[in-house]
């Protein structure tokens, strides 16, 4: 008898990625001559073990069709024939493909959110309130229903933990590039699936994002779920230097790496796509006109998708003058100096150092839209500390900013109205948030003393070092949530350093100062939260690595107004620097900003909150995103 030896060094390690093909935009490129050859994708998703579903670390797909009473079979993308042919072909008639499409844009865009993070994206909590006490419980995957309605719509909502897709009989508009009548699937357009996955993740991050206390919370909630959507795009690389062929090398020109969900808008009954970062379609005209940046425009908005779209038009402007700006050079040597292309056909090798430049400006852009959201305050989030919040985050990374992106977002913002109220001026150095050092009415040597002696009692450093050894994102939740309550018991015990923390975040911790309207424990403490606790270390582009922590504090004041008593949130964000054991920022929505409280409270009252939620809610429901576009 002759025994097999089995040698285990020739088991192959696992592989980096899960390469599964799927539509670049949605289904109706492939309809099309123009765009036929580029219309499907691979998309290169992290490998991960998979149970049928797919469900994985991250997400579950479950697919029932309630309006048809009917359940799919769950794919098994780990099946022999499957793997060995990069997944399922893409088909719109396929249900086990729908279920790998939206595995596929769900899992990439949550990786291109932990890249940009460098660290684990989690999701929302699930928040159960009984009497005075909040149980917070740790949600492991987002569950997301590729045929969950039978209509024009899709929506995260964050008390079922879901992403829900909706699909749709086409219009009947003849001259529309869809089949009249013809099924669309909301669950096969990227665009759609990455600006729900965006939501879910944002939500994750800022709970409080989803409560408009003033025109911009939800806005921006919108905008910023379609700039990850739109700049997306440049990760396809044919479908890149597809367009950049086609507008020859020009992308302020309509191209479909600007626009969101093109199959949706035709089949809604719209010539164009349903978002347009640089133009639209003008039914008057019939042609698709430049948009010219109107810095009145936001004032008169106030519409959540179209006040958002204006958010949304700066930051791909920001990228266009980047893209410019890179690419000045290599125009001249294709063009001998004059930097005029002559017209015909770019040549390809040009077309590919285009797109290869396109595609780093994109990524980069990207990387400061979701690292800014470490530098956001925590509730009532406004476009104009958006831009405050892009400018500090990107200066601690890149302090020279040699290729001028943070000169872009300024401009770009500007030329569309945005920009934060109380700076002097729209340099880079005062739209900075300013940090305690250079606050005059802080001790600056007492002030550092302090904040040191009560990192050294949380144990902050060893306490952050756990988190990074963490095995499990349940480990890193639990973590977190024992730091933050670690770090909530040394403010409240730590009187004295709790008073430096107060100037400084504007809000009541220390019990001798706590103002009427913050309710009070019965140990004389203020009722504060620790709500947030999070990491990051980064390299900076001079090689230094960056080592921070971000806390957010949370606390509800009620302030009278004409009469009647009004709870409003508060909150400070601080960013600290473990290696100096300071505190470099402390973002805040404080106490004292009274201005700031009667304006929630007048945006409440006004009815004004009630049709920013109307025109976002879905029926009667407490779903504020189930509004995918206007009807
Ligand atoms: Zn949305």
């Amino acid at each position: 008898m002759s025994t097999v030896l089995r040698n285990p060094a020739s088991i192959p390690p696992k592989p980096p990625h899960r390469l599964l093909r799927g539509y670049a935009f949605d289904p109706s490129l492939a309809s099309r001559l123009d765009t036929m050859a580029v219309s499907e994708i691979l998309y290169k998703v992290p490998w991960e073990d998979l149970r049928d579903g797919p469900r994985g670390e991250y997400v579950e797909v479950v697919d029932v069709d309630p309006p048809s009473d009917r359940f799919y079979a769950p794919v098994d993308l780990d099946a022999p024939e499957v793997l060995a042919q990069n997944g399922l072909a893409p088909s719109d008639g396929n249900p086990q493909f729908h279920q790998q499409m939206v595995y596929a844009v769900a899992m990439t865009t949550i990786d291109r959110f932990e890249r940009a993070l460098g660290r684990k994206a989690f999701w929302a909590d699930r928040i159960v309130t009984r009497g005075r006490r909040v149980e917070y419980t740790y949600i492991p995957r987002l569950r997301i229903y590729p045929h969950a309605l039978r209509e024009a719509n899709a929506y995260y909502s964050r008390d079922k933990a879901a992403l829900l897709f909706g699909y749709f009989p086409a219009g009947t508009d003849a001259r529309s590039s869809e089949l009249p009548g013809g099924v669309v699937f909301t669950c096969l357009s990227h665009d759609v699936v990455a600006h729900e996955t965006t939501h879910a993740l944002l939500d994750g991050f800022h709970e409080h994002f989803m409560e408009p206390t003033n025109p911009d919370v939800l806005a921006f909630h919108e905008a910023f779920a379609d700039i990850v959507a739109l700049f997306q795009h440049f990760t396809f690389p044919e479908q890149l230097r597809h367009q950049i062929a086609k507008t020859r090398g020009d992308l302020s020109n309509e191209n479909l790496l600007a626009q969101l969900a093109t199959q949706f808008g035709h089949a809604s009954g719209s010539r164009g796509a349903l978002r347009d970062a640089i133009g639209r379609y003008d039914d008057t005209l019939q042609k698709w006109v430049k948009h010219v940046p109107d810095p009145d425009e936001l004032a008169r908005t106030a519409e959540v998708h179209d006040r958002g779209a204006i958010l949304v038009a700066a930051v791909f402007d920001a990228f266009l003058s980047i893209y410019g700006s890179r690419t000045r050079d290599l125009l001249r040597l294709a063009t001998g100096g004059s930097g005029v292309l002559r017209p015909g056909e770019l040549h390809p090798d040009l077309v590919k150092r285009l797109a290869d430049e396109a595609a780093k400006s994109a990524g980069h852009i990207l990387n400061m839209c979701i690292r800014a959201l470490d530098y956001c305050p925590p509730v009532d989030i406004t476009f104009g500390e958006y831009l405050r919040a892009l400018i500090t985050a990107d200066k601690d990374l890149m302090p020279e900013d040699a290729l001028g992106y943070r000169t872009a977002f300024i401009e770009a913002f500007r030329r569309r109205g945005i920009y934060p109220d109380n700076v002097r001026t729209l340099s880079e150095d005062s739209l900075r948030w300013s940090g305690p050092d250079e606050d005059p009415t802080l001790d600056p040597g007492k002030m550092r003393g302090l904040i040191s002696e009560f990192v050294r009692i949380v144990g902050l450093r060893a306490q952050v070092d756990t988190l990074r050894y963490a095995k499990s994102r349940e480990e890193i939740w639990t973590k977190s949530a024992e730091i933050r309550k670690k770090i909530h018991g040394t403010i409240a015990s730590e009187i004295r350093k709790a008073e430096v923390l107060q100037r400084m975040t504007g809000l009541a911790l220390a019990e001798y100062q706590a103002p009427p309207g913050v309710r009070v424990r019965r140990d004389g403490v203020p009722s504060f939260q620790i709500h947030g606790f999070r990491e990051a270390r980064r390299l900076r582009e001079d090689g230094r690595i960056l080592n921070q922590v971000f806390i957010t504090i949370l606390q509800k004041v009620t302030v009278e107004h004409d009469g009647e008593l009004h709870e409003v949130r508060c909150g400070s964000s601080i960013v600290m620097d473990l290696d100096d054991m300071s505190i470099t920022y402390a973002i805040r929505k404080g106490l004292n900003d009274h201005p700031r409280l009667m304006r929630s409270i007048e945006y409440a009252e006004s009815g004004q909150m009630a049709a920013a939620l109307g025109s976002t809610y879905f029926g009667a429901g407490r779903e504020p995103f189930a509004a995918l576009h206007r009807t």
